[in-house]
């Protein structure tokens, strides 16, 4: 086996790696992650907006829509305005929130059974 490897940059921009979005995003949000609750926590002490920063090796943001719960093929044409840099923790937790929300959202479209909304 080879042991000749390309050493490819690391996609830190995951899950959408492109430069052309990734940055502006990183311009406008200052390499700060620009989660303002969508996680669950109040990032009440920082301003209402967490304050992990970008540091290649300690804290890698990640640009993603505002609606995590979007299919990634619809994400990556989003336009810059409605994504944001996120911070793993933020990311993840916020991930999981938006999914069981769109989940209860399909839950609801679905007709509701008869007489349970009588009028
Ligand atoms: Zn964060
Ligand atoms: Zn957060």
């Amino acid at each position: 086996m080879s042991t000749f490897n390309v050493v490819q940059p690391e996609i830190h921009t995951a899950p959408i790696g492109s430069p052309a979005v990734w940055d502006p995003i990183m311009n406008r949000s200052g390499g700060r992650c620009e989660c303002t609750g969508s996680c669950g926590r109040s990032h009440s002490r920082t301003e209402f907006r967490c304050d992990r920063h970008h540091d290649r090796g300690a804290v890698r943001l990640v640009v993603a829509p505002l609606d995590l719960a979007l299919p990634l093929e619809q994400a990556v044409r989003l336009p810059v305005a409605e994504l944001r840099a996120w911070c793993p923790d933020c990311h993840r937790l916020a991930r999981r929130r938006h999914r069981e929300a769109a989940a209860h959202r399909k839950l609801r479209q679905q007709p509701p059974a008869e007489g349970l909304f009588d009028l």
